[in-house]
């Protein structure tokens, strides 16, 4: 599943492509993603610009002065930079093509993924309006994780991961970040101190920066038409070795279900 580094590097990939460029002509091959594709959208889009390729979350945001078309990859969505002309594969369902011929084409072969215009400002749409901080801003850090988790006896690795907390903490980065800070994923949310609750947002930080530039080196993937999208796979060093040594002491890794996710961590290095 696209988590919001493979989101953020597919912006970087797309946007000197098309960002800045005038859509001549949008092309719907099935409506029926997530949420249909409107049916008008084609004429919406009709000669507008765009002015900017923006990311809050797991969204994407192709504005145009007449609204924003907020895009997202679902389970198993990408985005590829084409020439009009290039041949369709079976789950390219929608083509935004530019008046120079450059076009975004939008694969999706399980169809969790959306495309939904609005012409609100975005941050008000459905969407987005309950979403928490971005965990890269400086809104997101050990104070807000803190106030969050007061009084909570839910388990920190559900807390890290929910959406109006901080937004794109997926299962594998929630791994990778509490094992860095040293928590067992399974502690109490109102249990952890403000210290401990410090180092944690310091290595969210780190793990989805590291992912991000780690697909600084796929961007040139996002252009061509061979279908594969320009996703990247970080080293882990939790998530899918359950039961292996732990890369810290050497004891096995336990692996357990939380909130039905896979979830590995380290009995003596994580308390
Ligand atoms: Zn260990």
């Amino acid at each position: 599943m696209p988590e919001l580094p493979e989101v953020e590097t597919t912006r970087r990939g797309i946007s000197p492509h098309i960002e800045g460029k005038t859509i001549s002509n949008v092309v719907i091959r099935n409506h029926r993603l997530r949420w249909p594709i409107r049916e008008d959208l084609p004429q919406l889009l009709q000669d507008q610009p765009i002015t900017n390729i923006s990311r809050r979350a797991k969204y994407l945001m192709l504005e145009t002065p007449e609204g924003t078309l907020i895009l997202h990859l679902g389970m198993s969505g990408s985005l590829r930079v084409v020439q009009n002309g290039d041949k369709p594969g079976k789950h390219d369902h929608l083509d935004l093509v530019c008046s120079d011929g450059t076009t975004l084409r939008l694969h999706d072969p399980r169809r969790f993924g959306a495309a939904v215009w609005t012409d609100e400002p975005c941050g008000q749409h459905s969407l987005l309006e309950h979403l928490g901080p971005e965990p890269l801003s400086d809104e997101f850090n050990g104070d807000r994780l803190t106030q969050c988790a007061k009084g909570k006896s839910r388990a920190v690795k559900l807390l890290i991961m929910d959406n109006q907390v901080v937004v794109g903490v997926g299962n594998i980065y929630a791994n990778e970040a509490l094992f860095m800070a040293g928590i067992r994923p399974d502690r109490p949310a109102g249990k952890i101190s403000a210290r401990r609750y410090a180092r944690l947002a310091d290595c969210i930080k780190i793990v989805l920066a590291n992912a991000i530039e780690k697909g600084g080196t796929t961007l040139k993937d996002f252009v061509g038409g061979d279908g594969k999208p320009g996703y990247f796979q970080i080293e882990l060093t939790v998530y899918g070795h359950g039961g292996e040594p732990c890369p810290k002491c050497e004891k096995p890794l336990t692996e357990i279900k939380l909130g039905q996710r896979t979830t590995v961590f380290c009995k003596s290095c994580q308390r």
